[in-house]
Formats: structure tokens, sequence, C-alpha cells
């Protein structure tokens, strides 16, 4: 009968223990590229029985096509460098479905600091990666909303201010005139009072939708300031062309004949506009832009309401 030696049960512990571990070990011959070693786990995971497992090759040729490339790459020369590494790739399993590996190598040297093994643990981290896709495409559709106006769909304030400040920056730059225009719906608040707040929710959307057709150019912004009123934002448009597309919108809202029996001026919706134009010099700030266009604004209201108040 064979003896038992203490080293004979080091081994057998340890290999009961790398093999009852989620994480797949196994050796790299670095001289032959031959696998010494890999867990029966890998079976469990990919399907290909251990013996599969011959060559490096094996491990190359069973990973995804768009990954194979930079990790063969980045394996090799990390592993001729002696560093250890790591590398997340797509491994293909038996039956052509693919799962993420996160591959842990670390690089045995012999007593001449030559690369002799590599030794690593594969990890599955599909549940990881899958988890890190959901966060992703949460977080892009969080930055979207979080730029949009909830009711109007329309972008909202705070996206206005991001791109006041980007195209301000650009005018004050290039010498360009800005123009905005502010446009406020005359008597909402009796619009509610008549129709109720639910019939109001949908003129504002109605509202939105036609005024956010109203300028065309590439880098022309329209947004939701607040409440009932909208913002147009005209980069590289002088004061001639913005009024041109004031007076559009008066035309798109009026068009939609939307009724207001309570409006004082009108049996139908209107909207009254400021409008202003400027080439940003050194003194000037946004804010105080914002608040002369909004000065027009008021002044329109008191012209009566339903028309455009600029420059001349
Ligand atoms: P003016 O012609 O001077 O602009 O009068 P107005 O009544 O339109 O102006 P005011 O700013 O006094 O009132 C705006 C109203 O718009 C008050 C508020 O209830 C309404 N409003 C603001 N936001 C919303 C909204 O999201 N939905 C609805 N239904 N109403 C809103
Ligand atoms: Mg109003
Ligand atoms: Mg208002």
């Amino acid at each position: 009968m064979a003896m038992t030696t203490p080293a004979d049960t080091d081994h057998a512990v340890y290999k009961t223990l790398l093999e009852s571990t989620n994480a797949i070990p196994w050796k790299i011959d670095w001289k032959t590229m031959t696998f010494a070693y890999i867990g029966p786990q890998i079976e469990l995971l990919l399907g290909w029985t251990p013996a599969s497992w011959v060559s490096a090759q094996d491990w190359a040729e069973r990973m995804h096509p768009e990954d194979r490339a930079w990790v063969v790459d980045f394996c090799v020369s990390q592993s001729q460098a002696g560093h250890d590494h790591e590398a997340d790739y797509r491994a293909l399993t038996k039956d052509g479905e693919y799962v993420w590996i996160r591959d842990v190598v670390h690089v045995v040297r012999d007593t001449q600091g030559e690369v002799e093994a590599l030794i690593g643990f594969m990890f599955d981290i599909s549940e990881r990666k899958k988890t890190e896709e959901k966060l992703l495409i949460l977080q892009k559709e969080l930055e979207e909303l979080s730029f949009k106006d909830g009711l109007t769909g329309v972008a909202n304030r705070r996206m206005f201010d991001s791109i006041m400040e980007i195209e301000w920056a650009n005018a004050r730059r290039n010498n360009q005139p800005l123009s905005i225009i502010m446009l406020d719906i005359d008597f909402f608040k009796q619009y509610n009072d008549c129709y109720g707040h639910i019939q109001g929710d949908e003129c504002l959307k109605q509202v939105a939708k036609v005024l956010a057709s109203a300028a065309s150019r590439a880098r022309d912004f329209f947004a939701r300031f607040g409440g009932e009123e909208f913002v147009l934002v005209l980069p590289e448009t002088d004061a001639e062309s913005a009024k041109i597309v004031a007076e559009r919108c008066r035309n798109l809202v009026f068009k939609e004949q939307i009724p207001h029996a309570q409006s004082a001026i009108s049996q139908i919706l209107t909207i009254s506009m400021g409008l202003d134009t400027i080439v940003p010099n050194h003194q000037d700030t946004a804010l105080q832009f914002i608040e002369q266009v909004d000065k027009r604004l008021y002044q329109a209201k008191q012209r009566g309401r339903n028309c455009i108040v600029n420059a001349s």
C-alpha cells in the first residue's frame, strides 16, 4: 500500500480548494505555449472539456473576434515583459454563445529571471458586465431626461443655460450677432381657469411643438424657459432675421387656432415676444442680455399683448 505523505495531503487539499472555487485556475508553460493545467470548472462555464485546452492557440480561438487581437497582443507583451496583468474579454462557449471573462494572470519566472510559466484565474464577470451595460443605458437616459422638459419634451431651462453659455462665448469670440426671443402665452392664467389645468398642459404641449419648428438652422435652439414661457436662441442671426423668426412664431401659434374664450384681446390663444440682438463685447454679460430681452417681453405685454417688441 502506498504511503500518504504530508506533501500529498497538502496537494490534495490545494487541488480540492482550487477546483471548488468559482474562479477557474489554469497554467500555461511559456516555452511550449501549452496548457499544463486548467480547472475542471471550465467545462461547466464554457462547455469545453479541460482536455480540449491544449495550446495557447485554443485559448485565442475561443475568444470573440472583436476582442481577440488586442487581448492576445496585450497578454503576450505583458507576459514577455514579465508583468502580472488582467484582461476582460468574451469567451466562446461550445454552444456558440459568449461569456464575459476576467482573466487575471501572474507571470512565473525561473531562478535566472526568465519567464517560465503563466498561471492565472478566469472569473465569470457576465453578470457584472450586464449590470454595467444597464447602468450605462440608465445614465444616458438620465442625462437626456435631465436636459428635457418633462411636460413638453423640448429642452429645459438647464439645457438653455448650458447652450447660452456656449453660444455667448462663440458670439464674442467670432464677433457674430446672437439673437434671443422670449415668448410668453397671453392670459394663460385665465386659460387654466377656464379650461382646467389638464387642458392647460395639453395647450402648452401643442404650443411647444409648433414653436419648436419655427427656427430651422442647425444651431438654432428652442427651450421651455419656465411655466408658459419659452425661449429661442439664434446664433449668427441679426436683428432683421430674428424678427422674421418671431413673426413666424406668432403665425404658427395663430394657425393652431386654439380657442381662448377668456382672453381679453382675442378669442384664440396668442403670444407676446421680446427680442434682442447683440455682438457681445467683454463688458457684456449673458445675464444682462437675457434681462434686456425679458424687459421687452414685459413691454409687449404692456402694449396690449399679441405683439413683438424689438430694438426699433
Ligand atoms: P400674461 O398675458 O401677462 O402673460 O398673463 P398670464 O396669465 O399668461 O401670466 P402669468 O405669468 O401671470 O401666469 C402664467 C400662468 O401659467 C400661471 C400658471 O398657473 C400657468 N402655468 C405655468 N406652468 C404651467 C403648467 O405647466 N401647466 C399649466 N396648465 N399651467 C401652467
Ligand atoms: Mg403669460
Ligand atoms: Mg409668464
